[in-house]
């Protein structure tokens, strides 16, 4: 396996059938070596960098119904809000009273939410503060909209592709389509966004080896940030008696991903930290180097439950900033509030 992880480190790359034969065969050992060569490819390209990006739930009101959710449109116990624009605006302005130079937008796929709306919020911000990045998380939309919200001032988008498994997509994702996201992935690409993708870990039916699909997919389609993390089952979901992911599969893919793609921006989840109280600091060895600390209101975060025991990381204080970054020197690494942009992106 030695030689596998020195090609992957060497090259940033390894056919699918290397991928698999080394997550089939990964001893603890091996892991831990992974792990060292993943730390030395974050060292040399972002060095002992955390990049803090603040988050704003906007809503949790969602017209699909992905199974393993929480804000599901057919979950009925969810109990729903929005964000009005004077309240993002206003999670932006503590946000950047703070030292945030990011603030990512993330909801369930609200149609309130129309270009028009997004885009004075974007502009308005944009006019506002010129040293900042906007990221958006809001699902899939035509090409049209994704192309005025990048022309009014959004920089990048994050959308995971959840699963390269084509079938599994289709059970889990009804009404939704595995090429469409795909084709959103390609088209944010060419407007010009910096753009994320990414996958849930421990889908039900899928092994280590699996994931293969979604590393080959990333590969080819080189995006500038990817966002993995655990599968955690909620309550109110058609899988809710599932098991779930473990930390150690999501921190071996960290490293993978890392070697990989040695200049992505590679967030320690949230959903990682929920199921390991160590496990973002875990994430930040394996080559992870993004935080992103919730800037919402306090009375929305628990209504943004996607998952069982959602921790969510600060509140809008400089208290909390501190401490969060406190925790980021302890576990050896230095905490970064400006934009951060992907070293190989510029916006066009
Ligand atoms: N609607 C947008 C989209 O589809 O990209 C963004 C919101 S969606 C709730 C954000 C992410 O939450 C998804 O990409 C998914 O991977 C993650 N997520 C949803 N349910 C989860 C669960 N039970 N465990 C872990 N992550 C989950």
């Amino acid at each position: 396996m030695r030689v596998l992880i020195d090609k992957l480190y060497n090259t940033s790359n390894l056919d699918k059938n290397e991928l698999e034969m080394l997550l089939n065969n990964l001893t603890s050992e091996d892991r831990d070596y992974l792990i060292d060569k993943a730390y030395e490819v974050r060292q040399k390209n972002y060095g002992k960098t955390v990049f803090f990006r603040g988050l704003i739930e906007i809503s949790n009101i969602c017209k699909y119904d992905c199974f393993y959710c929480g804000i599901r449109a057919s979950n009925k116990k969810a109990k729903r809000y929005r964000l009005s624009k004077e309240e993002i605006l206003e999670c932006c302005n503590t946000g950047y009273s703070l030292g945030y130079r990011t603030f990512v937008f993330q909801g369930g796929e609200d149609s309130y939410f129309s270009d028009e709306i997004l885009e004075e919020i974007i502009i308005t911000l944009k006019k506002q503060y010129c040293d900042i990045a906007i990221t958006l998380s809001l699902g899939e939309r035509s090409e049209d909209s994704f192309k005025r919200l990048y022309k009014a001032g959004a920089d990048r988008y994050l959308l995971r592709h959840e699963t390269m498994n084509k079938e599994l997509y289709q059970k889990l994702h009804p009404r939704m389509s595995l090429q469409n996201r795909i084709n959103c992935l390609k088209s944010l690409r060419d407007i010009g966004y910096a753009v994320g993708s990414g996958f849930l870990i421990g889908l039900p039916g899928l092994k280590l080896s699996d994931y293969k699909e979604d590393l080959m997919f990333l590969k080819d389609l080189k995006p500038h940030m990817v966002g993995i993390g655990p599968f955690i089952p909620h309550e109110d979901t058609p899988l809710k008696d599932e098991i779930g992911g473990t930390a150690e599969d999501t921190i071996t893919l960290l490293a993978i991903i890392r070697l990989l793609l040695p200049d992505v921006l590679l967030p320690a989840t949230t959903a990682l930290g929920t199921i390991d109280p160590k496990g973002r600091e875990k994430g930040f060895r394996a080559g992870a180097n993004v935080i992103m600390p919730n800037l919402s209101p306090m009375e929305c975060r628990e209504k943004y439950s996607l998952y069982k025991g959602k921790v969510f990381l600060g509140n809008e204080s400089a208290q909390e900033k501190i401490k969060i970054e406190k925790s980021v020197i302890e576990a050896g690494f230095e905490p970064i509030l400006k934009r951060g942009d992907n070293i190989r992106w510029k916006r066009k």
